[in-house]
């Protein structure tokens, strides 16, 4: 099956398979904490790639995953990160601010702009 992450990577809370991505922009539109973005990417016949930008802030809601039309990503199991050790994180203002930006950038991101 390759390299591509379709498992729990175990510290995560949202992991990618980019080999299914269609940078389609959904799972950035949806997401309500500013953890997702497009970015430029060569290498994609698309042009674009979809990038986990700030995980810090993901709350666990799966909105993404849920709206994926292609399953290119994935939300860890609320118990099995806690168990893990890890938690996610509450929707602060400062993430929804990000995530407005990031829908003002055209889905874009806004690191290294
Ligand atoms: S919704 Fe799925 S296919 Fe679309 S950009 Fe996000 S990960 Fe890629
Ligand atoms: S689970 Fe929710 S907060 Fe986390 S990346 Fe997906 S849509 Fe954003």
């Amino acid at each position: 099956m390759g390299t591509f992450h379709t498992e729990n990577p175990g510290d995560q809370p949202v992991w990618i398979n980019t080999n299914n991505c269609k940078a389609c922009d959904i799972c950035v539109s949806v997401c309500p904490a500013g953890v997702l973005a497009m970015v430029y990417a060569d290498s994609s016949t698309l042009g674009a790639m979809i990038s986990i930008e700030h995980p810090e802030s993901c709350i666990g809601c799966n909105d993404c995953e849920l709206n994926c039309p292609d399953f290119a990503i994935f939300v860890a199991d609320k118990k099995e990160f806690k168990a893990a050790g890890f938690s996610f994180a509450k929707l602060t203002d400062e993430a929804k601010a990000r995530q407005a930006a990031i829908v003002a950038n055209n889905y874009m991101s806004l690191e290294g702009a």
